[in-house]
């Protein structure tokens, strides 16, 4: 799901990385949970997103949170996370 957002160039179609905001989403099987405005490596080329270390865990917490409270629709944004958290 999550990967490391290193530098250089995309491993899928070798476009370039740039930073960016990304929609995330993941299917529970019993609800959805959407994740709007997430600081994300985006590739300009095939659209591939990658978010930090930090990033990832705040996207585990709120996928725990919502699966614990066995939300159907959980939408929430990022706004005030860091991008270099
Ligand atoms: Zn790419």
């Amino acid at each position: 799901m999550a990967q490391n957002a290193n530098a250089g160039n995309c491993p899928l179609c070798r476009g370039h990385k740039k930073a960016g905001h990304a929609l995330f989403s993941v299917d529970m099987g019993f609800g959805v949970v959407v994740v709007r405005h997430v600081p994300a490596t985006i590739c300009d080329q095939c659209g591939a997103e990658w978010f930090s270390d930090s990033v990832a865990a705040k996207l585990e917490t709120i996928v725990a949170e919502a699966r614990a409270k066995k939300a159907l629709v959980e939408v929430t944004t990022l706004e005030d996370l860091p991008l270099a958290a």
